[in-house]
């Protein structure tokens, strides 16, 4: 079987990714770092909507946990293998660059970036040879396309999001297997609950934050049939905030 893993799909938009690929008869694997309980409450509503998934604890900066958590389950399945990934898991730590720690600025790039590259490379290889194609879907944002004043480190992983996005497209587009990002605005989660959202939805053409569950469609097009020639595209979401 075909199994999607969503990293980061304990809370948030990689939650609501979880439930709408199960949704599409995709069997998930729910990735998520630290909150066992979360990831437990996704995979039940799976379950409720008569969907399959599993969950994976692993922290995607962590290399030698990545790889032993994806070979243990390569050994538990092997008939299976991953062919959608969903690269969401990231961080925020904002605050100006003249004061900003280095662990202000490794976390966030961590996270984003060489996250993306250790979970990818794991597992880019049997996606290319199985020869039924394969989706990979890059969390980028907003941020990563146009810059935001506090967020230097926020903003470099997730521009670097975008050109891992466009290159390994073309790495990757003769064995079937694309590569997309989506850079949504500002969305509700634990993420942005922090943030003064009434004064930001002035500056937002719609007047209000997206739900996850937009984001979710999104990547569910990107990860389905009709999208096999679309490679190497970042598709904002963000009600209008360019
Ligand atoms: P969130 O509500 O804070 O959820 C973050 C998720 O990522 C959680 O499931 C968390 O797992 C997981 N995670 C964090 N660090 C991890 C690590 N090192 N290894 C594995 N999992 C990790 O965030 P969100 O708003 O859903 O954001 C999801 C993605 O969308 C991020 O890449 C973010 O940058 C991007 N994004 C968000 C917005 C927005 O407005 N919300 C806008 C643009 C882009 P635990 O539950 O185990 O902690």
């Amino acid at each position: 079987m075909k199994y999607a893993l969503v990293t980061g799909g304990s809370r948030g938009l990689g939650r609501a990714i979880c439930i709408r690929l199960a949704g599409m008869g995709i069997p998930v694997i729910i990735n998520f770092r630290g909150n066992e309980i979360a990831a437990q409450e996704v995979s039940d509503i799976i379950a409720g909507n008569g969907g399959k998934s599993e969950l994976m604890k692993f922290d995607v900066t962590d290399k030698v946990g990545v790889e032993a958590a994806i070979d243990e389950w390569e050994r538990n399945h092997p008939e299976d293998y991953v062919g959608y990934l969903v690269n969401n898991a990231g961080i925020r730590n904002d605050g100006v660059m003249f004061m900003m720690t280095d662990e202000g600025w490794h976390g966030v790039l961590d996270t984003s970036v060489n996250g993306l590259f250790y979970v990818t490379r794991r597992l880019l290889p049997k996606m290319m040879m199985r020869g039924h194609g394969g989706r990979i879907v890059n969390v980028s944002s907003l941020s990563g396309l146009k810059g935001l004043a506090g967020q230097t480190n926020y903003c470099a992983a997730k521009s670097a999001v975008i050109g891992i996005t466009r290159a390994l497209a073309q790495e990757t587009a003769a064995r079937n297997v694309t590569v997309n990002a989506v850079a949504p605005g500002f969305i509700e989660t634990d993420m942005t609950k922090d943030l003064p959202q009434e004064e930001l939805i002035r500056m937002i053409p719609q007047k209000r934050f997206g739900k996850p569950e937009e984001v979710a469609h999104l990547v569910a097009f990107l990860c389905s049939e009709e999208a096999s020639y679309i490679t190497g595209q970042t598709i904002s979401i963000n009600g209008g905030l360019l």
